[in-house]
């Protein structure tokens, strides 16, 4: 490493942190270092698969959409391919249907277009004509933000971001405040969006309706076409990491980070060993972490692992929900003050099978739907159940199952299926944030030199509004820097 350069931490490989690094690196080149930190053994974060029943399954963000562009690039950056959504798994036989515990009242096939006629029949013209262009409308105003990053702007809050995007009243609002302010129906509301936004973000219309838009143009009702990555979503991050030179840090988990203010990281300041405290941490530390930065004194950034030790960085960018982080965030001594949103569990469950039709309700003879979404008022035990692959050694179909926080059981998974071949179970400890119209979100800068990729996910969270995050931060920081 040369001793000019200057040193910045990411927390966390997953689509936060690891656009954070390529915009850096993009924004920096050669004048920055940048180490990665990730507790686990591998990158990617919730975007992740595993091998079940013979094939690969996305287990965490599974669908992209065309219109996410950072998505897009880093995919062309890595010459990484687009492969299906695991939707389809027969082609045009699959479909989708809404299901309210009485029966299906919709169904429809896999293609958008087909989808959005079908509700179209069901809930009327009226509803379904401004709640799709209610959520075209906000992607097109969600588009300025590519504009605005690209050339160097920055947004110091997700406020901020919202208000100059024009979409700051979405988030002031419940998604069913806003859907009844804009005159839909209950059937639009409560069979349809409720579904699809509890397949999402494991709530129903009391979410705030900045992430229930996000929810449904992701599900393709502003247009566009779904897909995931080829070989995994969560490689492209792993082949980007590697192309921009990271220093990637696996199963290394960062257990505190402290500001330091009145030194640099390159130690031109006065502190002393009792200062920096903690196991390992000297000037000496502090004084090799070289980087000139700017030069002169400005906050000096200590990040400690789990094995005790300790490292000097000019800024670090912390790409990891603090709810799920498990580290502490301190400025000189003293803990920073740092509001933890908390972020939901979400058990998933991969059944290799086939699905009861008694227990939909559905006539036997007829093929049931592949992919079913359900309210709370359905009664259902799961949020949502959909065919996620075809397994080559039960030549049959797999489905997944989110239920919360709710551990599906072999009692409910026997009525919900007539056969199972295999059945898998995968928790995710926080998969998402509760998400409420009153929440006041943590800026994207902590403290000066400490960068938070993770505050948009209480407005709105998907792999692609989360990297957009990360592009923000990294100029934060890179304007921080020079
Ligand atoms: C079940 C599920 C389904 C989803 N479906 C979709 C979908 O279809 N489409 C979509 O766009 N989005 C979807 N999402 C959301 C999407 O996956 C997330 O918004 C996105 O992946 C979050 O990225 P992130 O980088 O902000 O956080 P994460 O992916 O959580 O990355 C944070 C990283 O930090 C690491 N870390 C945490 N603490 C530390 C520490 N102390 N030290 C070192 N490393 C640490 C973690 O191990 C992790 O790798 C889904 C999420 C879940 C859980």
């Amino acid at each position: 490493m040369s001793e000019s350069k200057m040193r910045v931490a990411v927390v966390g490989a997953g689509a936060a942190g690891s656009a954070a690094a390529y915009r850096l690196w993009q924004k920096l080149g050669h004048a920055v270092s940048i180490t990665v930190y990730e507790r686990k053994e591998h990158v990617g974060g919730r975007a992740w698969d595993l091998q079940f029943a013979g094939t690969r399954i996305e287990v965490g963000g599974t669908l992209l959409h065309s219109s996410g562009r950072y998505t897009m690039e880093l995919m062309e950056f890595t010459g990484s391919q687009a492969g299906g959504s695991g939707l389809s798994i027969d082609g045009k036989n699959e479909t989708y249907a809404f299901w309210t515990g009485k029966g299906f009242v919709v169904t429809t096939r896999t293609s958008l277009q087909s989808m959005a006629a079908n509700i179209l029949r069901y809930v009327g013209l009226g509803s379904a004509r401004r709640v799709v262009s209610s959520a075209t409308g906000m992607a097109s105003k969600w588009e300025r933000v590519y504009d605005l990053l690209g050339s160097g702007q920055t947004f110091t809050t997700p406020q901020a971001l919202l208000e100059e995007l024009g979409l700051r009243e979405a988030t002031q609002l419940s998604l069913a405040s806003y859907l009844g302010k804009l005159g839909a129906n209950r059937r639009m509301t409560h069979d349809i969006v409720e579904p699809i936004i509890h397949n999402m973000y494991n709530q129903g219309a009391e979410i705030g309706a900045l992430a229930g838009l996000v929810g449904l143009a992701g599900a393709g009702l502003a247009g566009g076409y779904l897909f995931a990555i080829e070989d995994g979503n969560w490689t492209i991050y792993d082949k980007t990491l590697a192309k921009i030179g990271a220093d990637l840090r696996l199963n290394t988990q960062v257990t505190a980070i402290e500001m330091l203010s009145g030194s640099s990281a390159h130690g031109e300041g006065d502190l002393n060993g009792d200062e920096l405290g903690g196991a390992g941490e000297t000037r000496e530390g502090a004084d090799a972490a070289g980087g000139v930065g700017a030069g002169g004194a400005r906050t000096c950034c200590a990040v400690t692992t789990a094995d005790g030790a300790s490292e000097y960085y000019d800024a670090v960018i912390l790409a990891a929900p603090l709810a799920l982080a498990d580290l502490e965030l301190r400025a000189n001594g003293a803990p920073l003050d740092a509001t933890v949103y908390p972020y939901q569990e979400v058990q998933t469950t991969l059944v290799v099978g086939t699905l009861n039709p008694a227990f939909f309700g559905a006539d036997p003879r007829k093929r049931l739907p592949s992919t079913v979404f359900t309210a709370d008022s359905a009664g259902a035990p799961f949020k949502s159940i959909g065919v996620t692959g075809h397994s080559p050694t039960y030549d049959s179909r797999i489905y997944k199952i989110f239920s919360a926080d709710h551990e599906m059981t072999d009692e409910e998974l026997g009525r919900i299926f007539s056969t199972i071949h295999d059945v898998h179970r995968f928790v995710w400890r926080g998969a998402y944030p509760v998400i409420s119209p009153d929440i006041d979100h943590l800026p994207f800068e902590l403290a000066p030199g400490l960068f938070y990729a993770c505050a948009f996910e209480t407005a709105a969270g998907a792999i692609e509004v989360e990297s957009v995050a990360g592009y923000n931060t990294a100029n934060l920081l890179a304007q921080y820097l020079t």
